[in-house]
């Protein structure tokens, strides 16, 4: 079976072809510029390929009801030009195939549990932070869908005494994206976090924030492993600075061994790296 799988971000979208077994033969990188221009340029990659199936992890928010005269729309998105577009029905126009559709750390997080990290895992979260923060969530085997989906992203954290940066989310302003994604580190510290590398107070800071965040998932859905990757944990002294947080936040309370004695192996970077997002979409025509 020739699959053919798209991430669509809101900087590019990536392509590429693969199998069943996850394997990714061939990628390319579009940059997301116009819906029309953009979707020019994946169908022009796809044309020749013959694909079976395409699966598709998109930035959201989506819309994931099969039911909903929306289905396979991005919905509310800031981003210019892409707020109600018709992203799987534009595809669908292209390609005659079954198309699989969900969010892009959904697809991650599918990715993960069948090739990555989460390998054999019926549970797991998917964290990415980046220009944004997005998590998606395997529970008993499945991607969790409700209303719409979780967005675990934009929940409320504790406030730091010494932060006054008011947060950059559109919608919410100090919501843990508006306080902790790429952007804000930048907004707030007057630098990109790629050049505050030797500057620990900021990272310090970001484990305080992101630390939060995913104890409170812990506590909501007991994942069996959470990954967390995205351009700002390039940083890797994040990894023990939020597994030591997360462990004092929950205080003893979750008995489990990952927690009280395996943190190293309970939180940890995506085990397919830059290809989570990809080969996550080919798990969503699995
Ligand atoms: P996207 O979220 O758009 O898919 P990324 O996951 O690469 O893209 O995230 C981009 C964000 O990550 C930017 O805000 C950038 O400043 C930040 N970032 C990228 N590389 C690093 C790094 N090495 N250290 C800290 N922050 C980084
Ligand atoms: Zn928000």
């Amino acid at each position: 079976m020739i699959i053919g799988a798209i991430e669509a971000g809101g900087t590019k979208f990536v392509c590429g072809i693969g199998n069943e077994d996850g394997v990714i033969t061939e990628r390319v990188s579009i940059p997301t510029t116009t819906p029309e221009e953009t979707l020019a340029e994946v169908a022009a990659f796809f044309k020749d390929k013959q694909v079976d199936a395409l699966g598709v992890g998109s930035f959201g928010p989506v819309d994931l009801d099969e039911s909903s005269s929306t289905y396979g729309f991005i919905t509310s998105t800031p981003k210019p030009h892409w707020n109600n577009f018709d992203l799987v029905g534009e595809l669908k126009k292209h390609f005659d195939v079954p198309i699989g559709f969900d969010t892009d750390v959904n697809a991650a997080a599918l990715g993960e549990s069948l090739w990555g990290a989460a390998k054999g895992l019926d549970s797991c979260l998917y964290m990415t932070v980046g220009t944004g923060i997005g998590v998606g969530a395997l529970v008993e085997g499945k991607l969790i869908h409700g209303l719409t989906h979780p967005e675990m992203g934009h929940i409320m954290v504790r406030r730091h005494e010494e932060d006054s940066f008011d947060g950059r989310c559109p919608f919410h302003g100090d919501c843990l994206e508006g306080l902790a994604a790429g952007p804000a580190i930048e907004d707030r510290w007057g630098k990109k976090g790629q050049e505050l590398v030797d500057s620990p107070k900021v990272w310090e800071l970001e484990a305080y924030y992101l630390a939060q965040a995913i104890a409170n998932y812990v506590l909501i859905l007991s994942p069996k492993k959470v990954i967390v990757g995205g351009g700002v944990m390039k940083q890797a002294q994040l990894y023990p600075l939020v597994r030591e947080k997360v462990k004092e936040i929950l205080g003893g309370y979750v008995q489990s061994e990952q927690i009280l004695e395996k943190m190293d192996e309970y939180i940890v970077p995506p085990g397919l790296g830059d290809n989570a997002g990809l080969a996550g979409a080919i798990g969503l025509v699995k």
